[in-house]
């Protein structure tokens, strides 16, 4: 059942070239899919036709239920480390790969469905999505997106006609979602641990012409390799840390060899600034809090090295080790550069001094314990630079603190030389004003749930521009009130 309406264009690469690392599927016969919200501005940079997704062709497409023109849907396999346990089969238990679609610029992206039903890797689950959390993926990687984070994207949710037993009856649904692709760590993984050395030969080769085809000609390609992707997770994680970004669930399975964000379950952003911020129900030892995240994302580097080891030295496996070694402990290095050169923007710093790193150490040491408004804080640095230091003094529990770090900061902005209204624009177009809070992302997921998307769009709106102050919005500026209590977030079901 599909329309001549509904072209995508598809040229699916991983279906064709990669046999054996998945299998072809198809999405569940739901009762009654209804398209709830398309994604517009997406919909027209791919060139699809936004009336024709909104259409019941385009409800069944968008669900799975449904196959369109040139589309091969599948379920990739894949392993992972789950919060540091291995488990070598894990695979799209609840998700399928529609297919590639190329946007006007030949750029190439993955058309994925979330939520359409069981398929052979579902082990116990249902296959299934619900609506809270497909929409708070929609909004997350919607807000992402806009603030210059790489991400995968909603081109769609849709709701399946379906309840579904969840804590409590839920809403089923559909989220379809485009992404670079969806190679993740754990699909390499999930070759080595089966020795089957010629097919992650075969991804890696893949993965380099798709997605850092620079190093197609490199002599050590598969070295190059890792430290390209590791360049692209420093840079990734560092944007998280400037933002408040806690993605909640870094298993190696949600880690994506492009340098994507993927996988928004149970991630939040931070108010307060807090290296230790938890928000997930199940991450009860801290292993993805905020401040660990750069660690972690090392750590999963080095799980895929491993997977790559007989690729660097096919005949001398201690020099592929010495090797992948090598190029693990330059993840530091790498990660201190980016996040540096993003601190000194957000302080409002355009050239560079050997001091910069310990002048933004020092400033989270001062913010640390003080309750400070993490996103308020660099709008209010701004306020700063025009001499009024009391807005972000009125952060601070101990006001003293501020002062201490500003009179360095002041130092050092002193040997840069800007005009103060050039050097508030420079801070203004990094530090966001609006980011997704807490309390309000929950009051949108649950008033949509509960029928009305009215809230949901707006924050959507608020959202799709985070850097422009606007009149009437004033409060998504704050952080949550006191009565919203600890937040706690739930793996995305
Ligand atoms: P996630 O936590 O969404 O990254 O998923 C981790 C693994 O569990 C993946 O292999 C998913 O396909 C699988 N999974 C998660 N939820 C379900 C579900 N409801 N039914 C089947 N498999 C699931
Ligand atoms: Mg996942």
């Amino acid at each position: 059942m599909t329309t001549s309406l509904l072209k995508f264009g598809f040229d699916n690469t991983y279906a064709r070239d990669l046999d054996g690392f998945y299998v072809l599927w198809q999405g569940e016969d739901f009762p009654n899919p209804e398209v709830l919200c398309v994604n517009m501005a997406l919909a027209n940079d791919l060139g699809l036709d936004t009336n024709a997704l909104r259409t019941q062709a385009g409800a069944d497409v968008l669900s799975g239920k449904a196959t369109a023109d040139g589309a091969t849907p599948l379920a990739m396999a894949y392993a992972g480390h789950q919060f540091g346990g291995f488990s070598a089969q894990l695979g799209d238990g609840r998700a399928m790969l529609l297919g590639e679609i190329l946007d006007a610029q030949g750029q190439r992206f993955d058309l994925h469905l979330k939520g359409s039903g069981r398929t052979p890797f579902s082990r116990g689950g249902d296959g299934k999505a619900v609506l809270g959390p497909v929409l708070r993926e929609y909004l997350m990687g919607e807000a992402m997106h806009a603030l210059e984070v790489p991400t995968t994207r909603a081109l769609a949710a849709v709701t399946t006609g379906e309840q579904v037993m969840r804590e409590g009856i839920k809403q089923g649904a559909v989220l379809a979602r485009v992404a670079s692709s969806h190679l993740r760590v754990g699909t390499f993984q999930f070759f080595a641990a089966r020795q089957e050395w010629a097919r992650v030969r075969q991804l890696a080769d893949y993965a380099i012409a798709r997605h850092y085809p620079e190093l197609l000609a490199v002599e050590d390609k598969y070295l190059a390799f890792l430290s390209a992707v590791a360049y692209r997770q420093a840079a990734l994680v560092a944007k998280w840390l400037q933002i408040g970004f806690v993605h909640g669930v870094m298993n190696t399975d949600n880690m994506a060899i492009s340098g994507e964000t993927i996988d928004y379950g149970p991630c939040a952003f931070v108010d307060t600034y807090d290296a230790g911020a938890v928000f997930s129900s199940i991450d009860r030892n801290g292993r993805y809090a905020f401040g660990n995240q750069p660690a972690i994302a090392q750590w999963n580097l080095t799980r895929l090295a491993e997977a790559l080891l007989p690729l660097i030295d096919e005949k001398d496996s201690d020099n592929a080790v010495r090797l992948a070694t090598d190029e693990l402990n330059r993840f530091t290095d790498h990660y201190t550069e980016v996040w540096t050169a993003g601190m000194r923007a957000k302080i409002g710093l355009r050239g560079a001094e050997d001091g910069d790193v310990d002048l933004i150490n020092h400033l989270f040491t001062a913010m640390e314990g003080e309750g400070v408004d993490y996103t308020q804080f660099f709008r209010r640095l701004a306020d700063a630079v025009g001499g009024s230091d009391n807005s972000a003094k009125a952060l601070f529990a101990d006001q003293t603190k501020c002062v201490a770090w500003l009179a360095e900061w002041r130092a050092r902005i002193a040997r840069d030389p800007q005009d103060a209204a050039a050097r508030i624009a420079m801070m203004n177009a990094v530090n966001p004003i609006y980011i997704p809070r807490n309390h309000h992302v929950q009051e949108a997921l649950d008033t949509a749930e509960a029928g009305d998307m009215a809230l949901f769009e707006t924050l959507l709106g608020v959202l799709a521009d985070p850097y422009n102050k606007r009149e009437g919005l004033e409060k998504y500026e704050g952080p949550a009130p006191d009565t919203f209590g600890p937040y706690q977030t739930f793996c995305g079901t």
